[in-house]
């Protein structure tokens, strides 16, 4: 979905986005991009047309997201409306074109009306008590809150959800945003393990595909199971690129997979990290992770594709 305004609802959907270093506008972040990224080094703008560094372009958008969960394909919605006092008013989300199936990761209720003479009301959203849950599936129950001895009869509310797209939620993608939730509430430690547990399970089913058809099930998993992750992404890799006329995963990028790794390592094996990690480099952790799985994705796409021509 591109960005979208909503005649009838007024309301606005921004997609992913990742601003154009030459035009510095936003453009929709779109599996293509890391495609041109991985085959040619560059991406073109489809707005300018120049080419930019996508690995670049994303640890700058990680580094002030206008969307924390953008790197996960998270759209965000914005809309306002009017709440009569006294009576709750439950709002469909679907009414505002965000999907019945997605995932709410965030959303933020601001009351825009201004006060009256001797009171005012407050727009705020009910919740189950004691759990972070919305009483009503698929959308918000919002209330106004009066205060004061006069407040008007109505406050204006401005809406803003963070969603995600269910259907788009793979394991890379579900784990890569366990990670984005971890940053966005500064745990970041806990960004390690889900971060390389996105590219490990991406990787998985690409090592499978490439040599079920040489040894048995058993054999295969054995084979995949001793060579391990490292050697899987170090060794067979580019082996597999190679073999399917692909570009070698980017050097720099593979580091910033290999110093992951050390670190889920250690956090697995001492259960806390030697040294603290710095929320620079837990960024550039993450963007790795999600250039990872979306090599895996390209990956097999050929393989699928090869697989068919033969
Ligand atoms: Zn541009």
């Amino acid at each position: 979905m591109t960005n979208s305004a909503d005649q009838a609802t007024g309301s606005i959907t921004y997609a992913p986005m990742v601003v154009c270093p030459n035009c510095a506008k936003g453009l929709e972040i779109r599996s293509e991009m890391y495609d041109s990224f991985f085959m040619a080094g560059s991406t073109p703008c489809a707005r300018c047309q120049n080419e930019f560094d996508l690995w670049r372009a994303i640890r700058e958008g990680m580094a002030h997201p206008a969307n924390p969960f953008f790197l996960a394909g998270a759209h965000v919605t914005e809309f306002t409306t009017e709440l009569p006092v006294g009576q709750p008013r439950a709002v469909k989300l679907l009414d505002f074109g965000i999907d019945s199936d997605a995932r709410i990761l965030d959303r933020l209720i601001s009351t825009i009306s201004p006060g009256g003479e001797h009171g005012l009301n407050l727009a705020v959203e009910l919740m189950q008590p004691w759990k972070d849950e919305r009483p009503i599936p698929g959308g918000l129950l919002l209330a106004a809150l009066p205060v004061g001895e006069s407040p008007p009869s109505s406050v204006g509310v401005s809406v803003r959800v963070i969603w995600l797209e269910g259907r788009s939620l793979g394991p890379g993608r579900e784990s890569l945003l366990l990670a984005l939730e971890a940053l966005h509430v500064e745990r970041i430690d806990e960004v390690v393990v889900p971060s390389n547990t996105a590219v490990e399970a991406s990787l998985g089913p690409v090592m499978e595909d490439y040599f079920r058809p040489h040894g048995s099930g058993s054999d295969v998993e054995r084979f995949l199971t001793d060579a391990g992750y490292s050697n899987q992404l170090n060794v067979l890799l580019p082996m597999l690129a190679a073999h399917l006329g692909l570009p070698k995963f980017p050097e720099e990028i593979r580091g910033a997979l290999n110093r992951l790794r050390r670190l889920r390592n250690e956090l697995v094996h001492r259960g806390s990290l030697r040294h603290r990690l710095e929320v620079g480099e837990a960024r550039n952790l993450i963007s790795a992770a999600a250039f990872g799985t979306e090599y895996c994705r390209l990956i097999r796409q050929r393989q699928t594709a090869s697989g068919r021509a033969s």
